[in-house]
């Protein structure tokens, strides 16, 4: 029986290995140590415009807000043929978070 204090289920994307969250976010991997951020809990108001949702994203990931290129990046993945706001989220924040820039903060 899983117990609700252990959060979600997750899967690490650095190393692959399974486990629990513990209801923290960022979610640390107990194995590698790596430092990401669910999906799930990034702002998901559906009626966010592309530009604020990049805003958002860039201001978690980094800190500050994207630059006119990474706006421009970021606002395309949302106008790509079949992409959800879900996926264009995702795959923003897959990029961001594998980026050299991206550095866990106490
Ligand atoms: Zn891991």
């Amino acid at each position: 029986m899983v117990k609700a204090e252990l959060g979600t289920k997750r899967t690490c994307p650095s190393c692959a290995s399974r486990f629990y969250d513990l209801l923290r976010n960022p979610i640390v991997c107990p194995k590698c140590g790596v430092t990401f951020i669910a999906a799930t809990l990034l702002p998901s108001k559906s009626d966010m415009p592309p530009r604020e949702t990049v805003e958002e994203l860039y201001l978690l990931a980094y800190g500050r807000l994207p630059t006119d290129e990474e706006r421009e990046f970021g606002e395309s993945l949302f106008h790509e043929p079949g992409a959800s706001r879900r996926s264009a989220v995702e795959d923003l924040l897959w990029a961001l978070l594998n980026s050299a820039e991206f550095v866990f903060k106490d």
